[in-house]
């Protein structure tokens, strides 16, 4: 959805919001409709930052969708299970900020469902001892389009291309922000009671990537880059106030992905309204799977990536240049971020490739919703998939030299005890893959009212954060807790903002 930049700024309004993804625009909405005049900016053309590029995955307890599949749980049992889900982090949590999350999560997905959103779920990821992954219809930009809508009605102003440089402190509270807007002219907004951080993570920034991680994660390609974590690095030098946990890696490893589709499909571009969704969950939970596949597919191959699995069954990486990238079979894309052009193509022979057509081998999976196979990006994605009869003819659609493709597949197959004399065609190709870095989890420290704390661990008056910006050092392992945190979180904030008397406001 794109948003006309308005290019006439309000002087002063009560509430400032730092980014327009899920957690942003929860938090506008909330003070939106107690009142406040709330203006939000984001440095993007369009709002919806990492929130727009999700799965979807929703994770919470007390659902309907939990109720109707005879489900039964509760905020207590989600939070002991947290502990099993968070156990590969190996570091304490903060518990408080787990308790907001578990506690609000259920309601804020009813205010989702409110607001328009459809979800389809529960879905089971263990280690969570119930199923309570639920999935937004058709994916995160969903979310962003019914809040977004919602904003409007309820009078937020939007400046898009508009990005935060620094903080206006005035008798030691935070009371406005200066902000570069696109063609580089500079501005000031006050706000009378609060600023708040929505500003997302850092993963887009390779400074502070090489701050806290080696090379594979430095080396990956952001997939959202404008988050480059710039008010997170403000506050430190403002305020001294910590990161948390910005150093953990395990749920953003590199991950392999195929690049995005040049000419997404008409399904994808539909606007995600009551009417498309509202279809597409009544043909999910009703009609034969293999009616609706062709839909889906459309959908998952659009934003997913290849299974280790591909390797493991004798698939190759092979680089821009033709040559082989030796993968370690645990995590494929590390190899991939470590070769210089961070690209590469999955390529394999007709015996490998047939096996990828049906279950239990597929090429990639959206977790509870869809497994896709070679023959899904046949016709769903024909920007990334090639064949030929001949590896000569492969190399020339792919634009790689012959000869070394033809050198590295030898070698390859060498190595896996097969004949290369014996191997023939069609042969099969997918991508450009690349590594992708999806999320970083180094949040600013935090209270549990989500106020900043400074270098003493006091909170910084009028300054707030939220979602990944505002992650205070909760751990959000599995599928479906950073899109809750977002949401929960900014949903607190908003309304805490927005029910504080005028004379606390000015004490806060
Ligand atoms: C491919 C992908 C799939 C994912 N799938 C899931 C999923 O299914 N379930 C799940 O739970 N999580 C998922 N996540 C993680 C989840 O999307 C994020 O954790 C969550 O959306 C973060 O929300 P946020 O509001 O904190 O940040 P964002 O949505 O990223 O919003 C931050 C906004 O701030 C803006 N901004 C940044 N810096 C500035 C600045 N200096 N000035 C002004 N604006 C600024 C950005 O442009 C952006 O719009 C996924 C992430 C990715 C990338």
């Amino acid at each position: 959805m794109t948003v006309t930049p308005e290019f006439v700024l309000p002087q002063e309004v009560d509430v400032i919001v730092v980014g327009a993804g899920g957690s942003g625009l929860a938090c506008a909405l909330e003070a939106a409709a107690r009142g406040a005049r709330v203006w939000v900016c984001d440095k993007a053309p369009n709002p919806g930052g990492a929130t727009a590029w999700a799965v979807g995955a929703f994770t919470c307890s007390s659902s309907e969708h939990q109720a109707r599949a005879g489900v039964q749980d509760s905020r207590e049992q989600h939070f002991a299970d947290m502990d099993a889900v968070n156990a590969g982090a190996n570091r304490p949590d903060n518990l408080v900020l787990r308790r907001l999350l578990v506690d609000q999560a259920p309601d804020t997905l009813r205010w989702l469902m409110q607001l328009g959103v459809r979800f389809v779920g529960p879905q089971l990821e263990t280690p969570h001892s119930r199923p309570r992954m639920h999935n937004a219809v058709p994916g995160g930009g969903a979310l962003v389009y019914h809040l977004l809508r919602h904003c409007r009605r309820a009078g937020v102003q939007f400046q898009t291309q508009c990005e935060l440089q620094d903080l206006i402190v005035q008798d030691g509270r935070v009371a406005g922000v200066r902000v570069t807007l696109s063609g580089g002219r500079s501005a000031s907004v006050h706000a009378r009671q609060a600023v708040v951080l929505a500003s997302g993570d850092f993963s887009g920034s390779r400074d502070m990537r090489a701050r806290f991680f080696s090379a594979p994660v430095v080396n990956a390609e952001p997939v959202y880059p404008l988050n480059t974590g710039s008010p997170l690095r403000l506050m430190e030098e403002r305020f001294g106030t910590r990161l948390v946990n910005a150093d953990y890696a395990a749920f953003y490893i590199p991950r392999m992905r195929f690049v995005p589709a040049t000419s997404p499909s008409w399904l994808v571009r539909l606007p995600p309204s009551r009417l498309v969704t509202g279809l597409m969950q009544w043909s999910l939970e009703h009609l034969p799977a293999a009616l609706i596949r062709p839909f889906m597919m459309r959908l998952v191959t659009t934003v997913l990536g290849p299974e280790p699995a591909l390797f493991k069954q004798g698939a190759a990486l092979i680089n821009a240049s033709g040559k082989r990238i030796d993968l370690d079979l645990a995590s494929p894309a590390r190899a991939l971020t470590l070769d210089p052009g961070n690209r590469g193509y999955i390529v394999m022979d007709h015996a490998v490739a047939s096996r990828f057509e049906a279950w239990p081998h597929f090429v990639s999976t959206a977790p509870g919703i869809a497994y896709a196979y070679l023959r899904d990006y046949r016709h769903s994605r024909p920007d990334i998939y090639r064949s030929a009869q001949t590896l000569e003819a492969l190399a020339g659609l792919l634009q790689i030299p012959a000869a070394t493709l033809l050198e590295s597949m030898r070698a390859h197959w060498l190595e896996l005890g097969r004949d290369p004399d014996q191997i023939s065609g069609p042969f099969y190709a997918l991508g450009p893959v690349r590594g992708y870095i999806t999320i970083t989890e180094g949040g600013l420290t935090v209270n549990d009212k989500l106020q900043v704390l400074d270098r003493d661990d006091q909170p910084v008056p009028g300054l707030w954060a939220c979602g990944s910006a505002g992650q205070g050092g909760v751990l959000l392992d599995g599928h479906g807790h950073h899109l809750a945190w977002a949401f929960v979180s900014g949903r607190h904030v908003g309304q805490q903002l927005a029910a504080a008397p005028p004379q606390a406001r000015a004490s806060t």
